[in-house]
This record gives C-alpha cells, structure tokens and sequence, in this order.
C-alpha cells in the first residue's frame, strides 16, 4: 500500500523540475495539477516564474496540460487562456482517468512516457497511479486552513515517510 501510493519522484519545487532531468528519464510529457502545484489557490494567473518553466518545457518539445479539480471552469479558462495547453476543470482525481486519457490523445502522448505532477497524493499521484504512468510529488505552496485539508496531509505522512525513507529529494 505505501509502495503503491509512493511518487516516483519528489521536487521541492514545480521548476526544479528541469527538461534534462525529463529527458534523462524518458518523459516527454507532463500531466499537471495547478492548485498548490503551479499556483496558489488565491493566484488567478500564471506569474513569470510559470511561464518561463512552460516556455522552456514548450521549447525543448517537452508537451503538458492541466488537469484540475477546480470545480470552477473560469479558474482554468483564466490560468491557461495565455499558455493555450489542454486544460480541464472539475476532472475528479483521482478518478479522471478519462479526462487524462483525453488530454494524452490531445497532445499525441502515451502513458509510457508521460507523467502526472500535483501535490496531493490521494489526488494527483493516485490519478496518474490509476492510468499506468510515473507520478512527480512537490509539497504544497500553501494548504488551505481548514480540517480537511489537516485531515488529508495527515494520511499522506506515512506514505511520504516510507518515500523519504528510500528516497532523498531530487
Ligand atoms: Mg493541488
């Protein structure tokens, strides 16, 4: 169970995530959460630091496209309506795997060499878990305040313990 939930891989960060690294490692995809992965809840908008990362994966042919829960279709529309990558609200991860597949087809990607980031475990690592592909944790820019999120991180701890325990930060 701890195995199965374990990323394949942990950044501090969205972009210390570098095109070698995706490279070296066969992944020319990238699947990605925006909520606390890329962007604050409270941030409408991509900042420089979002952009130039996009731009450099976008340059060097590396593909990706959103996949959020936001249940709110304009938090996606407003994010992406600048980037142009496939985008999709309200996909219900970790069950989207519809929605991941769709993306994929979108972007002529498999799941052999794509990989799914996001910074919640039984969210964005199982859903990528779920469709057969790599998965990328990074921890969260700032957790909401409330019990469920608490609730949330507290089961993700044993999982992120027995992941450090084989694993250092990449
Ligand atoms: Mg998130």
């Amino acid at each position: 169970m701890l195995d199965y939930f374990s990323p394949d891989y942990y950044f501090e960060r969205f972009d210390k995530i570098s095109v070698e690294f995706l490279k070296k490692n066969g992944i020319k995809t990238l699947l990605l959460d925006i909520d606390n992965t890329l962007a604050p809840y409270q941030q409408a908008e991509p900042d420089e630091q979002i952009l130039s990362w996009l731009n450099d994966l976008k340059d060097n042919g590396i593909g990706f496209a959103f996949i959020s829960n936001n249940t709110s279709g304009m938090r996606v529309k407003r994010f992406n309506q600048n980037i142009g990558a496939p985008a999709y609200g309200d996909s219900c991860k970790p069950f989207a795997s519809k929605t991941i597949l769709r993306a994929l087809s979108e972007l002529s990607a498999d799941v052999e060499t794509s990989a799914f980031m996001g910074d919640q475990i039984f969210t964005d690592i199982w859903a990528g878990k779920r469709c057969g592909m790599r998965t990328i944790l990074v921890p969260p820019i700032k957790d909401l305040k409330n019990p469920f999120f608490r609730f949330k991180r507290w089961l993700e701890k044993p999982i992120l313990n027995h992941y450090f325990s084989k694993n250092s930060i990449t």
